[in-house]
């Protein structure tokens, strides 16, 4: 059985402790991660602090650099990554899983060598010069959750690290050990100490709170559930740390009676299904106008039931099983009480172990659970509506503000309906697409801040205006 380590000033550490990490698909073990305690985690900070002495004051091209290593080192063990990925996630080879995922982190890497944030001359005249200078914080504190744990570990890592800051990352207990390696791989190309790891199994040990109050810690970059991040935000209070939290999301889709059926059901399909429904930014409310309904109903059930669902390391599957069991018993529960109030279209009973089929299920209301609450899960309600300004209040009525989408043929018209959606990104006939060049974030209970771009980027940053 593998053991992984967590890297700590560059050196691989081992704890007395373990945790077996197990594969969704089977249940066996994939190898045995480091239960580490609050004395690892002073370590890996201090580590951490000594090397932003100096990395701090790396000159701007030695950290684009870095970033382009840290790609070329993803790029090189891409396969390896990928396959450790589906084994821990569940999340097939193919389609948009493990080596989409690697790929993806692996462009987002290279891109972030390409952002800088410049001085800004605010003033420039016989009054006098005054200059923006952005500044990098310190030490950040990275907290991932296990739907895409790689690719959510280079969001947070590579920003940090392009502005100036060090990093201590700690992955979920679901699946910690892809960014293990990951941190190896960086530690190959990068000054011991800039990039370190810590790991827990959050029963023993809860590193993560440990890390959203740590005084040495300056900022926590954080991606979990509303309810996670709340506990990040009271945490971090004491020590006043600037935070970025992307959390839980219940993105609605409003399809328009312009469309046509058949032409949108797999955009439909894959911004609800991506990654089984476990996505923050996945389709998870579709509320479709009456007068396509029972045709955008059967183009998707058409689209849907001939997605192959298998153990991810199976080439031909291009769907897997939910990752854990907490969060497959949460598809269920909603599921079954969905079952009492709509219609099942495809889907709608377990599979074995933790694989659920995709599920649709016509007919709900706002007021169903699995309509109101986020699902994470491989399960669609979809909803009736007649006048859009229902489906609008509809969509608008929820803490969360992550996403949403409109669908029609007329881009102006639905323009005009995603400016009226509370959330932090809307696309018009796709769903959930992200991108390094674009800021990404929620509104109200979704998050605080954005992530990628050079929005992103200055979030790693603090102000300093210099007058003279
Ligand atoms: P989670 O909140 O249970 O766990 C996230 C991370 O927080 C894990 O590393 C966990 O170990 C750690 N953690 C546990 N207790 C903690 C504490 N008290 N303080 C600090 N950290 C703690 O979330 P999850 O189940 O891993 O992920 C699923 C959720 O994440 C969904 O709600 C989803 O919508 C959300 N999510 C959001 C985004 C986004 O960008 N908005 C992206 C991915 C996932």
């Amino acid at each position: 059985m593998t053991l992984f380590y967590m890297t700590i000033n560059g050196q691989p550490v081992s704890t007395a402790g373990q945790f077996a990490v197990k594969n969704p698909a089977t249940g066996d073990a994939v190898g045995h991660a480091p239960n580490g305690s609050s004395e690892h985690l002073d370590r890996a900070v201090a580590a951490a602090r000594a090397a932003f002495v100096i990395w701090s004051q790396t000159s701007d091209k030695i950290r684009a650099r870095a970033c382009r290593d840290i790609a070329e080192q993803i790029g090189k063990h891409a396969e390896e990554l990928a396959r450790l990925l589906t084994l821990e996630q569940g999340k097939p080879l193919n389609g948009l899983g493990s080596r989409f995922e690697i790929s993806g982190a692996q462009a987002w890497a290279a891109h972030t060598a390409t952002l800088s944030l410049p001085v800004k001359v605010l003033q420039d005249d016989a009054q006098g010069r005054v200059e923006l200078h952005r500044k990098p914080i310190g030490v950040v504190g990275s907290i991932t959750p296990w739907n895409w744990p790689v690719m959510i570990a280079v969001w947070h890592v590579l920003p940090a690290v392009r502005s100036g800051n060090t990093v201590v990352i700690k992955p979920s207990p679901h699946t910690p050990l892809s960014t293990l390696r990951l941190v190896e791989l960086m530690n190959q190309v990068l000054p011991p100490g800039v990039v370190n790891s810590v790991c827990c199994d959050d029963r023993t040990s809860n590193l993560g709170a440990a890390i959203s109050a740590h005084p040495d810690i300056g900022k926590v970059v954080f991606t979990g559930s509303t309810n996670t991040g709340k506990k990040v935000m009271a945490n971090a209070a004491d020590t006043v740390k600037r935070l970025t939290l992307e959390l839980g999301g219940n993105d609605a889709g409003i399809v328009l009676p312009d469309v046509d059926p058949k032409a949108i059901a797999e955009g439909l399909f894959w911004g609800a299904f991506i990654n089984n429904g476990q996505t923050c930014a996945a389709l998870k409310r579709l509320y479709v106008h009456e007068q396509v309904y029972d045709q955008v109903c059967a183009a998707l059930t058409d689209y849907a039931k001939a997605i192959p669902v298998g153990p991810g390391t199976d080439e031909a599957s291009i769907l897997g099983p939910v990752n854990n069991a907490m969060q497959f018993d949460k598809v269920k529960r909603l599921v079954d009480a969905a079952k009492q109030k709509g219609r099942v279209l495809l889907g709608g009973a377990p599979g074995e172990g933790l694989f659920f089929p995709p599920t649709l299920i016509a007919d709900l209301s706002h007021d169903d659970p699995l309509v109101y609450e986020e699902q994470f899960g491989p399960a669609l309600p979809i909803i009736k509506y007649r006048d859009i300004e229902d489906a609008i209040r509809q969509a608008n009525d929820s803490p969360n503000g992550l996403g949403g989408s409109v669908w029609s043929s007329n881009i102006e018209q639905a323009k005009q309906v995603a400016r009226r959606l509370e959330c932090g990104s809307v696309w018009i006939n796709q769903h959930g697409a992200v991108q390094p060049n674009v800021p990404f974030g929620g509104v109200k209970s979704s998050g605080l801040g954005v992530e990628f771009g050079e929005e992103g980027l200055a979030q790693y940053t603090d102000i300093q205006v210099v007058f003279g």
